[in-house]
């Protein structure tokens, strides 16, 4: 989506009173949105981020923008990280239906630390190349940059407000390459929950959840995410094969 599209609210919603604020969470994070949602990103981002965290990734200043974001496909779009910059400005944008969902704020913000946290390595950062003055993530990069972090999404929010959410799961390939329902794939969202709950339960600040997350990846069902051999686990070993090959 190019920001031309993102400038201006939707009118189909006349009951939206949007407002800005700066300094969100207390560092340079800007919102604009209801008071409702403005509300929800304060509380999603000072209970699931630690402040170092959030310190580092608005260090370019961070824009998170709720609008009516339009539907690709069947599947409506809960929110977006652009991975480029307006006016220099780290750029979010959340669907108005998904601010009380717990989960997509996060998700989000986790996309956004994947890419500006520079204490991350390996995979716990986000593979991001630069054409011109736009950078991107390739194609086949892509399951995994999801798949990581839905897996670290989870291990931030609070499970209880989360279970019956099934996002990404819907989108795992089983053994004979079938799409799953929405049945199975809560089921298989709630075993990822509790490894990755039982993997992270040690954890003390929460910089140290992204290091667990790739340590359990192999045991977790979202690493089957993808479109046919392009799934987040083969390009996980592809890459791993490729460091080791170097070293
Ligand atoms: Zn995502």
């Amino acid at each position: 989506m190019s920001y031309a599209q993102t400038g201006h609210f939707s009118d189909t919603r006349s009951d939206r009173e949007v407002i800005s604020k700066n300094n969100v969470a207390g560092y340079d994070i800007r919102v604009e949105g209801t008071k409702e949602e403005i509300k929800a990103v304060e509380s999603q981002l000072t209970s699931n981020f630690d402040k170092e965290e959030l310190r580092d990734a608005s260090k370019n200043g961070i824009s998170i923008t709720f609008k009516e974001l339009t539907k690709e496909g069947i599947k409506k779009i809960a929110g977006r990280y652009l991975f480029k910059t307006h006016n220099g400005r780290e750029q979010i944008l959340i669907d108005v239906d998904a601010a009380g969902d717990h989960e997509t704020i996060t998700h989000e913000m986790t996309h956004l630390c994947r890419h500006m946290d520079p204490n991350r390595k390996g995979f716990e950062k986000s593979r991001v190349f630069q054409v011109g003055d736009e950078k991107k993530i390739r194609e086949e990069d892509i399951p995994l940059e999801e798949a990581l972090t839905v897996a670290e999404t989870i291990a931030r929010v609070d499970p209880d407000q989360t279970r019956t959410n099934v996002g990404y799961y819907t989108s795992i390939l089983t053994d004979d390459k079938q799409s799953i329902s929405r049945e199975k794939a809560l089921i298989f969202k709630n075993e990822d929950i509790a490894t990755i709950k039982k993997a992270c339960q040690t954890v003390i600040i929460k910089r140290e959840y992204p290091k667990k997350i790739v340590e359990c990846f192999n045991r977790l069902r979202i690493k089957h995410l993808g479109s046919g051999a392009n799934t987040a686990w083969n390009r996980f070993k592809e890459l791993r094969r490729q460091k080791d090959g170097n070293n």
